[in-house]
């Protein structure tokens, strides 16, 4: 992982194209940015295969057409926050959201979709990282995913990703007073 310093705003805006050509004619995907967004820390090319994945996967849930929502907003966490097993530390978060209206995944498997090899499509049929592969770059991120999910209704999968607060490590700059 090489991790730089991004502006969630303009990565979204490099991808917007490339997501646009992959959602194909049936489907419309809306981007809409939130105010205020943090710097985070991530490594770009990363980020960008788990959002294609997310993107594609919710593509894939509306054969028949539909809208995805790719979002962004900051967000500030007065208290932990505890799901699924996980805690996520007080403090701010840029979140990306993927917000689509297929079918939906049955409660059964929301806690499984994370897990490696773990598929609902036919062998052939899977495009992509699959959501064990953007697990792990989003914990070697040091942030969290959550899937919300309601069948017939759409699924909801939302990353939070630690914004960038100046520390110097590694290779970044040093700041000078
Ligand atoms: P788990 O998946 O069994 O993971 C147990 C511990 O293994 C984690 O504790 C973490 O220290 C480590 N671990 C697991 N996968 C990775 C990985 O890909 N990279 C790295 N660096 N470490 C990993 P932790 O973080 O306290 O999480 C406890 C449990 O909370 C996890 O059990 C999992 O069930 C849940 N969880 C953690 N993060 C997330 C998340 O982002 N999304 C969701 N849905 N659940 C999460």
């Amino acid at each position: 992982l090489s991790p730089e310093v991004l502006d969630l705003r303009d990565t979204m805006g490099e991808l917007a194209h490339l997501l646009d050509r992959l959602v194909g004619e049936r489907v419309r995907l809306r981007i809409r940015n939130g105010e205020g967004l943090p710097p985070i820390r991530a490594d770009k090319r990363k980020l960008e295969q788990v959002v294609m994945n997310l993107v594609v996967n919710a593509r894939d849930a509306m054969p028949g057409g539909g809208e995805i929502r790719l979002e962004t907003e900051a967000v500030e966490l007065a208290s932990d926050l505890r799901r699924d097993r996980a805690v996520v530390p007080a403090g701010p978060y840029a979140l990306v959201r993927v917000i689509d209206e297929g079918e939906g995944i049955p409660p059964d498997r929301l806690t499984k979709i994370f897990e490696p090899f773990f598929t609902t499509k036919r062998p052939g049929e899977g495009t992509g990282l699959g959501l064990s592969t953007v697990y792990g770059i989003v914990k070697q991120t040091g942030g969290f995913i959550f899937v919300d999910s309601e069948p017939g209704r759409g699924s909801t999968f939302t990353l939070y990703l630690p914004t960038y607060r100046g520390e110097t490590k590694g290779a970044e700059p040093c700041a000078v007073e």
